[in-house]
């Protein structure tokens, strides 16, 4: 039986199996990691090129090594050097940079070696622990932690959805295979959706193609340099957080810190600089429906000027579904095993992270325990700290 079963390999996965194997102390061979994709990080690294971010978001304190500054060593060194670019406020390191650390971790702590290729469809208690079931055979383990991201539950419009099954141009920046680079040769393309992700995805295909591209965003910018106050990564926004005992009112602190669909000052200003020169147009209305247009187009109807859009190619930037991540399996458990959620469905775990015995969160699981900064790299760093004294 292993000590420690994480599902879920991504940016949460990964740096708390480093931490469990490289500073918790438990064997490297009673730890494992279960993700469907054949690397670590895959759907980081492919949401990450499709978007085209230079700078991460986040400071250079935040990465998946396991002293807060390793990265900035790393950027000393010959390896790190020539990546080694850093942006303000918060010394932010280049996105060149961050992935070149993460890479040397990983292969550092051959935390590769950690990975079982599958996917959890059920759980289950065992006598001393639990079963995950797989799509290759049962694992057992004393403890398993589910760090389960958004990555697999893009939010498609109603619209574009009709569209898709309509057999239209229409993709989604973070659906699984989807290369914003291969794209090719379009006449018109829309960016679909009004936060950071969206900005840059519009800004890296009006370098490949200028003037053949609009933002559509259908909110005004909301300029925040961080996706929530800062304050929500220690105690001064987080004491009193957890001092309220209603996972009701918790979801709704954490949902009003959250800046979604912001775009921080440099993003915002780049994008400023691209309308100005026409490389890139952009409108603020949403789509009402789409219908066939002329020349083997699409017709984009809007609720807002220019009225009507005429494209060959709409990307959408539009986050993801806010539902507890999992799915089905998870519903099932859920149900089964009696764990306890809140009204939003999201998991209400105590301090260390645990819904059940030998049960942990991470990532937006953890959200109504850790706060607005749950999902992002800081929350990895946050959990680790809970399960190191929890478990
Ligand atoms: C474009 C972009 C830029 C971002 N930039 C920053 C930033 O600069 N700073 C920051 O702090 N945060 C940033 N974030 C937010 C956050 O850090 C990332 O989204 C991060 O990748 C989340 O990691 P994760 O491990 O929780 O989730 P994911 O990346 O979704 O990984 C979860 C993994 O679990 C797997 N999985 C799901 N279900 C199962 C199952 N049943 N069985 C087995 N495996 C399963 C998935 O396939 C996936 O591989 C960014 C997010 C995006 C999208």
């Amino acid at each position: 039986m292993l000590d420690w079963l994480i599902v879920g390999g991504g940016v949460h996965g990964t740096y708390l199996s480093n931490v469990l194997t490289g500073r918790l102390g438990w064997r490297r061979d009673r730890v494992r990691v279960l993700d469907p994709h054949p690397t670590p990080l895959a759907r980081w690294d492919q949401m990450t090129a499709n978007v085209g971010m230079r700078y991460m978001r986040s400071s250079l304190v935040h990465h998946l090594g396991l002293d807060p500054y390793a990265l900035k060593r790393f950027a000393k060194t010959p390896k790190g050097r020539s990546w080694a670019r850093f942006a303000r406020p918060y010394n932010r390191p280049s996105y060149a940079l961050f992935q070149r650390h993460t890479q040397c971790v990983v292969q550092n702590q051959r935390l590769g070696d950690l990975r079982v290729r599958g996917r959890a469809d059920g759980l289950g208690r065992a006598s001393g622990g639990w079963l995950v079931e797989t799509d290759d055979g049962t694992l057992k383990a004393r403890r398993v932690l589910l760090a389960l991201g958004l990555s697999e539950q893009p939010c498609w419009p109603g619209w574009a959805q009709s569209l898709r099954d309509a057999g239209g141009p229409v993709h989604h920046l973070f659906d699984e295979g989807f290369q914003r680079e291969a794209l090719l040769g379009w006449r018109h393309a829309v960016v679909v959706g009004g936060g950071i992700s969206a900005t840059q995805a519009a800004l890296a295909l009006a370098k490949q193609q200028p003037g053949t591209v609009t933002l559509l965003a259908r909110h005004p910018a909301r300029v925040h340099q961080l996706d929530s106050d800062p304050g929500w990564m220690g105690p001064k926004n987080l004491s009193a957080f957890l001092q309220q005992p209603c996972p009701v009112q918790r979801r709704s602190t954490v949902d009003d810190a959250r800046h979604r669909g912001s775009v921080p000052p440099a993003v915002q200003r780049k994008l400023g600089y691209a309308v100005a020169d026409a490389r890139l147009a952009y409108h603020v209305a949403e789509v009402t429906d789409t219908s066939t247009g002329p020349a083997g187009l699409v017709r984009l109807r809007l609720n807002a000027p220019p009225g009507t859009l005429l494209t060959d190619l709409v990307v959408l930037a539009t986050g993801f579904e806010a539902q507890r991540p999992g799915g089905a399996w998870l519903d099932a458990a859920v149900e089964a095993l009696g764990l306890r959620c809140s009204a939003c469905g999201y998991p209400i775990v105590d301090a260390g992270l645990r819904w059940a015995d030998g049960l942990y969160v991470t990532g937006p699981l953890a959200e109504l325990e850790l706060g607005p900064v749950a999902r992002n790299i800081v929350g990895a760093r946050l959990a680790a700290e809970r399960l190191a004294h929890a478990a």
